[in-house]
């Protein structure tokens, strides 16, 4: 479980002493440097780093960096919103220290994710982290619920020593092929070694669709970790990657045709210790808050694109008949519909029973895309929503006719499309607060901006080393 608190200046009480003992901990294991780490609002990894024996001094007073980075495009440019995107003004880097870890891949490193404080101490509105908590929190006040989540992340991965830009898979053979796996051996070994090191406790991973893709799937925990989570298995996969030789990418599309990467998220909710989304009189075993929240997810789709698709090589991935689910639609087990009902196993359906949202990818801010998936869920819960029929199959293969009858619509086709979704959605811009919803409004525009112009290859070529 994550702390729920938010960082006060001078250090959560006990921080001070716990980070004294962990940094001497970590210098003992010869970590010189601590990365402090946070998602921008384009879905760019930023950081700061700090020596080791700075972390007491972090945890209690923070470490600077500029507002700024909230409109950063992924391009390094800058937007700006009526609050945001000037070039004045300070935050605090606060580490959380229950989610601090070593980096196996990258030996002498530490890492830790981060909350944003002002420098009068209170929570930064354009937090996305501390968005989250607070999303995870108010479920828990208003409607007793908790959740378990897990970010799948899907990567191509590419030889190191080819001209700039240019991609050649470093594995090739079938999907899903037993060469792939022969071809990468050493490097998967590897990255399963660090992962576990790092007490992230994998599924599975395999090779994906297309050539030089993999994907590794890991526990659920609670939003916020599993969120972090999947920012931590990044920077490992990259790193591990690099030690071979290779690098990699977590671009929505690397190519303009064919397969793109996902990042589905998988959610469950609970209350009382038991999974909602089992054991119900519902449809598959679903109680009726279980499908009140899949109602609300649904209903918010179109709009929750916006923030779970953000980059404009989202929408090279986002076409149907790819299981990337670009229909506003749920089925057991179906891959192109936007919603997949999991049940899991007769006999380990109370643990495993989950709802998988895909048309999200790891452009998304992990924070910002759960936490805003979890507020449509709720809201779904909050005004009883009814869940419509289930559907099976491609959704695709619908006339127009039918996909009206079913309430089955295409999800956005490009990012300003989304983003007037999202506009109109009061329940997405409330949870998000304004500064957070105009920031997200003010980067998209700026991003479809950014390529305005481009045909789809140049728009795959201008982020496939971004994510
Ligand atoms: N690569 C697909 C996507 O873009 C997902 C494949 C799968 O279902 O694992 O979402
Ligand atoms: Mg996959």
């Amino acid at each position: 479980m994550t702390t729920l608190a938010d960082p006060v200046p001078g250090g959560r009480p006990g921080d001070v002493q716990r980070a004294i003992e962990l940094a001497a901990q970590l210098a003992r294991q010869g970590v010189r440097g601590i990365v402090l780490a946070y998602v921008d609002t384009a879905g760019v990894g930023r950081v700061k780093t700090i020596p080791t024996g700075r972390l007491a001094d972090a945890a209690s007073w923070g470490v600077g960096m500029s507002p700024v980075f909230d409109t950063f495009l992924a391009n390094d440019s800058i937007v700006t919103t009526d609050v945001l995107g000037s070039p004045d003004g300070d935050l605090r880097l606060y580490p959380d220290l229950d989610r601090l870890v070593a980096l196996s891949g990258q030996p002498g490193w530490a890492w830790a994710p981060v909350d944003r404080i002002t420098q009068e101490g209170e929570a930064h509105p354009g937090c996305s982290r501390t968005f989250l908590r607070r999303i995870v929190e108010d479920a828990e006040e208003r409607h007793g619920l908790t959740f378990k989540a897990a970010v799948e992340v899907e990567w191509y991965v590419a030889l190191g020593d080819v001209p700039d830009g240019e991609f050649v898979p470093a594995a090739r053979g079938p999907a899903y092929g037993a060469t792939r796996q022969v071809e990468l051996s050493d490097c998967l070994a590897d990255l399963l070694a660090a992962l576990a090191a790092q007490d992230v406790d994998v599924d599975q991973i395999h090779p994906e669709y297309s050539a030089g893709q993999f994907e590794v799937s890991v526990g659920a925990q609670d939003p916020v970790a599993a969120a972090d989570r999947s920012v931590l298995v990044r920077q490992t996969t990259r790193a591990v990657a690099q030690r071979h030789g290779l690098q990699v990418s977590f671009a929505p599309a690397v190519f303009a045709e064919g397969v793109g990467n996902g990042g589905h998220l998988h959610l469950s909710c609970w209350r009382k210790g038991l999974n909602l989304h089992a054991g119900g009189k519902g449809r598959y075993g679903m109680t009726g808050d279980a499908e009140s929240f899949t109602a609300g997810v649904l209903a918010h789709l179109p709009a929750l694109t916006a923030v779970t698709a953000p980059s404009p090589a989202s929408y090279l991935r986002l076409k149907p008949s790819q299981w990337a689910g670009v229909f506003t639609a749920w089925g057991r087990e179906t891959r192109e519909a936007g919603l997949r009902v999991v049940t899991g196993t007769v006999g380990r359906r109370e643990q495993d029973a989950n709802l998988e949202v895909k048309p999200v990818d790891l452009a998304a801010n992990p924070y910002l895309a759960l936490g805003c998936v979890i507020a449509a869920g709720l809201d779904g819960i909050a005004s009883a929503t009814a869940l419509p029929e289930e559907i099976t199959g491609d959704p695709a293969r619908f006339g127009a006719e039918e996909a009206a009858a079913r309430g089955v619509r295409r999800l956005p086709t490009s990012l300003p499309e989304a983003v007037a979704e999202f506009r109109e959605d009061e329940v997405l811009r409330a949870a998000l607060g304004p500064v957070l919803a105009d920031a997200v409004t003010a980067v998209r525009l700026g991003e479809a901006a950014a390529v305005e112009g481009l045909d789809d290859a140049r728009v795959a070529a201008a982020y496939r080393w971004t994510y």
